[in-house]
């Protein structure tokens, strides 16, 4: 088979590998396409040939178009949005090859990461991240607790099914954003059977470059610091959460806001918490040019 055919062809299956890792199962294809795919590999004309890979539609697929689908990583199930809005998506541009192969490459070396003995050795899992890596929304945050451990996918417990409420309400999906957090290894917790205990400073350090590196491969337009650990981590500062929530900061010249964890929304219910955490989305929201709804900028405006 000519070179370019299977550069093309080892360039796709990559990008698709790539795609069900991050939890996409299925990608439109036009009939043409797939028709022409179908086609001996030594016909010339398939080398000139883009396959059109892209992101689930949010609409129905169109008649001209096959749905192909792909067995995927499971995703968490959608919780109900406090707010009823339908599903919008941030423009985006499909990840090229060259970034889904850094980004792998990136991956693979996180998962192998043993430079912190004491988390790989109690670890189930290196939970690297979830999303999309061409999102345009970063959400960041602490570290892995237990559920996360065990699944090796970030924000999946009980403050993950809030996050995911919370980026639903703004219309997005866990899909379109990208999630990740400070350390990737779950802090281990030696003589407890419960709980969770914050990174230390040295598991920070050690931890960041990797983080680093998703943001500059990812190059989102805005992030969203979860809580007092995240600021510190991407920001170095340890002012305390309730200063800076609310308030832009940047990190590498790219706009972050800092927000309350979902975890303190889960130990502290008052409706005002709720409130500033859905305000500083808005802000995200105004940021990212997306529309906001009458109904989500009035909601909690009684708390
Ligand atoms: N808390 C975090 O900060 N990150 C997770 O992934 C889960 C809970």
């Amino acid at each position: 088979m000519p070179a370019a055919y299977n550069q093309l062809l080892d360039a796709t299956i990559q990008h698709l590998e790539e795609l069900k890792s991050r939890g996409v199962r299925n990608v439109a294809i036009s009939r043409e396409t797939l028709r022409a795919l179908a086609q001996p590999a030594a016909k010339p004309e398939i080398l000139n040939l883009k396959p059109r890979i892209e992101k689930i539609p949010a609409t129905p697929v169109a008649k001209t178009e096959t749905t192909i689908s792909m067995p995927a990583k499971k995703i968490t199930a959608p919780v109900e949005s406090p707010i009823a809005v339908s599903h919008i998506r941030l423009p985006i541009t499909s990840s090229s090859p060259e970034k889904s192969a850094a980004f792998a490459e990136l991956q693979k070396r996180a998962l192998s990461c043993v430079k912190c003995p004491h988390l790989a050795s109690s670890r189930k899992n290196v939970v690297f991240g979830v999303g999309s890596i061409d999102a345009q929304l970063m959400f960041v945050g602490e570290a892995p607790g237990a559920d996360e451990d065990e699944r090796g996918e970030p924000f999946v417990g009980r403050a993950g099914q809030l996050l995911t409420k919370i980026i639903q309400a703004t219309g997005l999906s866990r899909a379109d954003v990208y999630i990740a957090n400070i350390l990737k290894c779950r802090p281990d917790t030696p003589g407890q059977s419960a709980g969770n205990r914050k990174p230390t400073p040295e598991e920070m350090q050690t931890c960041i470059p990797y983080l680093h590196e998703q943001i500059d491969l990812i190059r989102p337009q805005v992030i969203v610091a979860l809580g007092a650990t995240a600021v510190d981590g991407l920001l170095g500062k340890t002012v305390g959460i309730t200063k800076l929530r609310g308030n832009w900061q940047t990190y590498r010249g790219t706009p972050l806001m800092p927000t309350y964890h979902p975890a303190y929304l889960l130990r502290n219910q008052a409706m005002s918490e709720k409130r500033k955490v859905w305000e500083d989305m808005l802000a995200v929201m105004e940021k990212l040019g997306m529309p906001i709804s009458a109904k989500q900028r009035n909601f909690f405006l009684k708390a």
